[in-house]
């Protein structure tokens, strides 16, 4: 079969990229808190990190190819493990879970792993490389037998994913392959230890042309694999961008980038060009899903930007994710809007509810007793509402109520289940006067009654509760309201 060729990355797209991060970024050595003499090393490497789907055949591989030399910045390649192909398709990591599970239990996992050869396989052919690949598959499915005898855990037979498609693609785009598990390191307890990873990561990588590192693994003290939480590839790319001091993470995928709203509710939605990482801590939390959460904090730590690309459609400029430098413009504009269902909402009453020392901590010990967190807290002179998520609170809720009518002796405590929380995002939203407004002003012309309001500090974002069956036409309403 002829591939069809990626189609190139063109100069504008990465134009565009540039300009975003020269506008929001100015000063990257500043952040980095890099020399002059590194600055302009790092200048010039990026971390491009390829997710499952963009790896998940040779097709596909091909394609990331034709992303990584149209730009020699892209110095250090992060793939995930073969993603599905189709939405039918399995995922390899979770046939590496399934072939480890059934070692554990005595059984064979043959069949299982014959699948993921024969994928490997036909990726290497249709590439025409090999790394070696039936001594790796034969010395990967003794030691998932070994690992799962000794009663070990399934990191190492998840690891393999990445490990074995690291391999190929290095293999096809000529690149030195690096082992995660010599660059990543872990603590006893399981905690990335982060003065070893950046240093060996920097010391490792240091003067290569083109390197390839798994995702998704490290090692612990004692050498054996440890795996990040699922979707971890995004962990290790941020990693490696922070510790080459790379001057953007790429975070390739099969969007062109985070949409100002969820498409299933509103239709066709305009892609988010830059963001504040705090703009994507607040629409990821409420339910908006493009990096891992944890991918965040080791890039913006550094200050690099991440930019979300889309390898089926190398010319989207995609979604770039910025620090942000204190200066933004308020605009009056937002960055986009997202929701969750699934919340209770636990409102007390209680005159003079303010002048009582010690309240609130006593309300909140009768969560820490139950075991349940809280998500938001807004509270009025007398009033104080609870927001909790319904899979903290099921099963608990009348115990909780029982235990504050003890505690706090209120007025009333009354639980509204069903409820759906809407935040609305944007830098540009603060202290302009009529955002809020505005966004009421929406929901109250689509007939929709806001059951609690909650502004962060920050007035970076406005929260709405509303019931759950109001929770796609308040989005709709919101999205026409502020973007048309
Ligand atoms: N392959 C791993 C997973 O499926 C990690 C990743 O793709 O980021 O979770």
């Amino acid at each position: 079969m002829r591939v069809k060729e990626a189609p190139r990355e063109t100069a504008q797209s990465q134009a565009g990229a540039r300009e975003a991060l020269r506008r929001y970024n100015p000063r990257p050595g500043q952040a980095l808190g890099l020399t002059l003499l590194s600055l302009e090393a790092a200048m010039q490497c990026r971390v491009s990190k390829f997710g499952g789907t963009s790896v998940a055949d040779a097709d596909m591989i091909r394609k990331v190819k034709a992303i990584v030399t149209a730009d020699p910045e892209r110095q250090f390649i992060v793939p995930s493990a073969p993603g599905k192909r189709s939405s039918d398709d399995q995922k390899v990591t979770d046939l590496l879970y399934l072939c480890h599970e059934h070692a554990r239990q005595g059984l064979s996992f043959d069949e299982v792993f014959s699948l993921i050869a024969q994928r490997y396989h036909d990726i290497a052919k249709k590439l025409e490389v090999d790394p070696g690949l039936d001594a790796h598959l034969q010395a990967v499915k003794q030691e998932i037998a070994r690992v799962a005898a000794a009663g070990q855990g399934p990191d190492y037979a998840a690891s393999r994913g990445e490990y074995l498609n690291g391999l190929i693609i290095a293999g096809f785009l000529e690149a030195e392959f690096f082992d995660a598990a010599d660059l990543i390191h872990f603590d006893d307890r399981g905690r990335l230890d982060e003065d070893k990873t950046y240093r060996e990561i920097g010391e490792k990588l240091k003067g290569v042309k083109l390197a390839v590192v798994p995702g998704f693994y490290g090692s612990l003290p004692d050498g054996s694999v440890k795996t990040f939480s699922r979707g971890g590839s995004d962990i290790t790319g941020a990693v490696v961008a922070r510790g080459v001091g790379a001057s953007i993470y790429e975070n390739w995928t099969d969007v062109s980038g985070l949409l100002m709203a969820d498409p299933r509710i509103v239709d066709n939605p305009n892609t988010i060009q830059t963001l504040t990482y705090r703009e994507l801590r607040e629409l990821a939390y409420m339910g908006a899903t493009v990096l891992h959460d944890e991918a965040i904090f080791p890039v913006r730590h550094a200050g690099i930007p991440v930019n979300i690309r889309n390898t089926n459609r190398p010319d989207d400029p995609g979604t770039m994710i910025v620090p942000g430098d204190g200066n933004e413009k308020h605009t009056g504009t937002i960055t986009g809007i997202a929701g969750r269902k699934d919340f209770t909402v636990i409102a007390l009453e209680k005159a003079m509810m303010n002048a009582q020392v010690g309240f609130g901590r006593r309300v909140l010990s009768v969560l820490e007793d139950h075991g349940v967190s809280f998500e938001h807290l807004p509270s009025g002179i007398d009033t104080m509402s609870l927001v909790v998520s319904d899979s903290q609170i099921n099963g608990k809720l009348d115990d909780v109520l029982e235990g504050l009518r003890v505690e706090v002796h209120p007025d009333s405590v009354e639980a509204t289940p069903q409820m759906a929380l809407i935040a609305t995002v944007g830098r540009g939203m603060s202290h302009i006067p009529g955002m809020a407004a505005k966004l009421f002003g929406a929901l109250s012309g689509a007939g929709i009654n806001i059951r609690m309001i909650d502004q962060g500090s920050s007035e970076l974002n406005i929260i709405v509760g509303v019931h759950a069956e109001d929770f796609e036409p308040a989005m709709r309403a919101i999205y026409k309201a502020f973007v048309g």
